[in-house]
């Protein structure tokens, strides 16, 4: 399809980024272009208009996942939520611990921010591993959201991380 065409030819890849031996995958130049920006929220778009049941809420992920999830949640016409590194958010928080390649990390979110029973759709630049989305829907089901699932732009396979999260990954570009 042209739209997806579009997306792909404005991922960068960078090699050694940013340790020695990750292929980063850039995806600055689609935010600098329009048209691979609509092309992104189009094709995310009409997978969630086929979802059932109806998405109430987007929550995006710190930090790309802020760039793309406000634009889808406008096009549908519900709210847009922040998963935040930890220490960012005011008032009372809730927070899940997760491990990283080195170390560890901690993703949060504010106590009030889904109703219980909300139906959400978590939405990122890039699976890896799987664990930052894997700590989100830990965090979503620790404040009683239901996750319809998650939506990336891009997924690495090899790294299986669509196994490690507990709920369906649905992306656009595969590597
Ligand atoms: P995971 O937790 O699945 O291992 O890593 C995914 C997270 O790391 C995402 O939030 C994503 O933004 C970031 N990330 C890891 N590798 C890349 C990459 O090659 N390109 C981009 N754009 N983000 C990456």
């Amino acid at each position: 399809e042209a739209k997806l065409d579009l997306v792909k030819k404005h991922i960068k890849p960078y090699p050694d980024f940013p340790s020695k031996g990750i292929l980063f995958r850039d995806i600055c130049p689609i935010l600098k272009d329009p048209a691979a920006l609509t092309a992104v929220i189009d094709l995310f778009e009409e997978h969630v208009r086929q979802m059932q049941p109806q998405v109430e809420l987007i929550v995006g992920l710190d930090a790309r996942g802020f760039l793309f999830g406000p634009l889808l949640a406008q096009r549908l016409g519900v709210g847009f939520v922040l998963i935040r590194k930890k220490g960012k958010l005011p008032g009372p928080t809730v927070s899940v611990a997760y491990t990283l390649e080195y170390g560890q990390a901690e993703v949060e979110m504010q106590e009030d921010a889904v109703a219980p029973g909300q139906k959400v759709l978590l939405i990122d630049d890039l699976l890896a591993t799987g664990g930052t989305l894997w700590a989100a829907c830990e965090l979503l089901k620790k404040n009683k959201a239901e996750v319809l699932g998650c939506m990336v732009v891009i997924e690495l396979k090899d790294l299986h991380g669509s196994e490690r999260v507990e709920s369906t990954v649905f992306s656009l570009v595969q590597y």
